[in-house]
Order: structure tokens, then C-alpha cells, then sequence
């Protein structure tokens, strides 16, 4: 089994657009959304959800109200102004807990003298699996302030590699975040090959070179792949030579072209919209990736 993950050093250089396109031409591969802050996947390929399960991570404390006696141990213990303290009316004061503050330390839980704090599992998402008229698509979604995504991206690789070797699929194509934080680490790690896909910008050649340095830390081959080119063939020309300098394989341009956006909106791949030039670049992408 193969697994491909396309990737960008920042969000919007048109890297989901370029796996749609791929999901289209492959035909068969199972699809992943590891953008897991902004997934997007979804709204061009319409996926019909079969199955969608919570995502659990890390803890959350919550004070019982009936069983607290207000002493505010919990207040002094808490190293990141979680507990909030307000009045609760007859002179008396009263605690809880911040959700977004709370760093799931669990000390308040060991200080409150009558045990009245929860430590619950915390729900920091969703996952689904979905199909899709190219193939069968993993994708999930983080609550807002939701942390870990790095485990949910792999929680999502996992179930769509399992789900590939259970429907005897040899390729999963995965859409990674972008950036190099730990999301991307947990989506590249381990792929038969990354495609870094930037733009003709200072900033794009930037943030490729940074793409760059964590496959090579990780020892997976990387391809680079140029959208909108035309918008600038000088810096392309530098992109392209620094990439080969990194020892990745570039593996084409893609040209600018209005139809991206108009097939977005119509829930379709770029590769089937009528007379595009940025489908057929694709097209040729895709021979040199398989
Ligand atoms: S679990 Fe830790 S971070 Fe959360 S409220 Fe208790 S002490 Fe504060
Ligand atoms: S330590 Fe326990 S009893 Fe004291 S204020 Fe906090 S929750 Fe209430």
C-alpha cells in the first residue's frame, strides 16, 4: 500500500483542490483529511457520512457544586487561572472551572479536601467515515481551542490505512495540514511520499523550504509541485531549483485558472471541469506522482 500526503508550508495554496483532483484520477484510493483545524476536504468531494464517533483526548476537571464547600484550595493549587471565583450569594463564594483554561492537570482534583472535582475525559472532536464518489474518506473535526490534533491526524491515517487493507485499496491519499507544527509531523511520518505544493511567493519558496527540512529530519521522499506559476516564473524557476537543492523531485506547475474556483463551488474536482488548463497541469502532476 501506498500513501501520499500533499502538503503546504501555509493554508490556501490550493492544496485540497489538488487532492480532489488526484481522488478523481486515482479512481480507487482511500482519502484521508488530516487538516483537522480547517478541514475542507468535504466540501468538494460532498461525502455521504456512514459513521461518525467522538473523539476523546487528555482531561477536564469539573467542580460539583453540591459537594463543594468553597474553600478555595483549588484556587490557590491552579498554575493556569482555571478556577474561576465568583460570588454565590450569602457572603459565600463560589468555584468552577474554566473549560478553555483548563490544562487537564489534574492537580485541583488531588488538593479539594472533599474530593468534589470531576476529572473526566475531555471530548476534543470528531471523526467520520464517509463515502465519497471516488472512494471511501476518513476526515474529522476539532472542537475550537481543541487540542492534540496531532493524535487525531494519526487516529485518522490509522483508520484510513486499515480501511484500505480491508477493502484491498493500494493507495491512500492523505490532505495534510499545513505548516510544519506537530499535526504535519503526525501526517507525514512514515508516507511512501510527501508532495509539498506552494506558490510563487518569497513566503511560498519560505515555507517550502521549511516542508523541506522536516521530510528530510523524517526520511521520507518529498516532491514539489508549483501552483499558479504564471503568477511569477521567476521565483517558480528559484522554488523549482531550491526543492532539486533539498533533493526532492519537482514534478510540475500548475497554471492559475479561475475554473479551480468555479468547480470548488460546484462540489468538483478541478480535473473534471470542461477546457481547464489547471486540470490538465494536474493531470500531468498526477502521471508524475504515480
Ligand atoms: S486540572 Fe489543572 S489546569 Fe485544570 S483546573 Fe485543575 S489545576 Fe487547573
Ligand atoms: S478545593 Fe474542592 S471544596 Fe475547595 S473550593 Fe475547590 S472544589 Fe470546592
Amino acid at each position: 500500500m501506498k500513501e501520499i500526503v500533499v502538503v503546504s508550508g501555509k493554508g490556501g495554496t490550493g492544496k485540497t483542490s489538488i487532492v480532489a483532483s488526484f481522488a478523481a484520477l486515482s479512481g480507487q484510493a482511500v482519502l484521508a483529511d488530516c487538516d483537522v483545524d480547517a478541514a475542507d476536504l468535504h466540501l468538494v468531494l460532498t461525502p455521504t457520512i456512514r459513521r461518525g464517533e467522538e473523539f476523546r483526548c487528555g482531561y477536564e476537571a469539573i467542580i460539583r457544586q453540591k459537594d463543594c464547600i468553597g474553600c478555595g484550595a483549588c484556587l490557590a493549587r491552579c498554575r493556569f487561572g482555571a478556577i474561576l471565583k465568583s460570588d454565590g450569594g450569602a457572603g459565600e463564594a463560589s468555584f468552577a472551572v474554566d473549560a478553555t483554561a483548563c490544562e487537564g492537570c489534574g492537580a485541583c482534583v488531588w488538593t479539594c479536601p472533599v474530593r468534589a472535582i470531576d476529572f473526566r475525559e475531555r471530548r476534543a472532536g470528531e471523526w467520520f467515515v464517509s463515502e465519497t464518489r471516488f472512494g471511501p474518506m476518513v476526515h474529522a473535526r476539532l472542537n475550537p481551542g481543541g487540542e492534540n490534533s496531532g493524535k487525531l491526524v494519526s487516529h485518522v491515517r490509522n483508520v484510513a490505512r486499515s480501511l484500505a487493507e480491508e477493502r484491498k485499496n493500494d493507495l491512500v491519499l492523505v490532505d495534510g495540514p499545513p505548516g510544519v507544527g506537530c499535526a504535519v509531523i503526525a501526517s507525514v511520518s512514515g508516507a511512501s511520499l510527501v508532495l509539498v505544493v506552494t506558490e510563487p511567493t518569497m513566503s511560498g519558496a519560505h515555507d517550502m523550504a521549511r516542508v523541506l527540512e522536516l521530510t528530510r529530519h523524517f526520511r521520507v521522499s518529498a516532491a514539489v509541485c508549483v501552483n499558479k506559476w504564471d503568477l511569477n516564473e521567476e521565483i517558480t524557476g528559484r522554488i523549482e531549483k531550491e526543492a532539486r537543492q533539498h533533493g526532492a523531485t519537482v514534478v510540475g506547475r500548475v497554471r492559475y485558472d479561475r475554473a479551480v474556483t468555479d468547480a470548488q463551488r460546484r462540489g468538483q474536482p478541478v480535473v473534471e471541469w470542461p477546457a481547464s488548463w489547471a486540470g490538465d497541469d494536474i493531470k500531468a502532476v498526477w502521471e508524475n506522482v504515480s
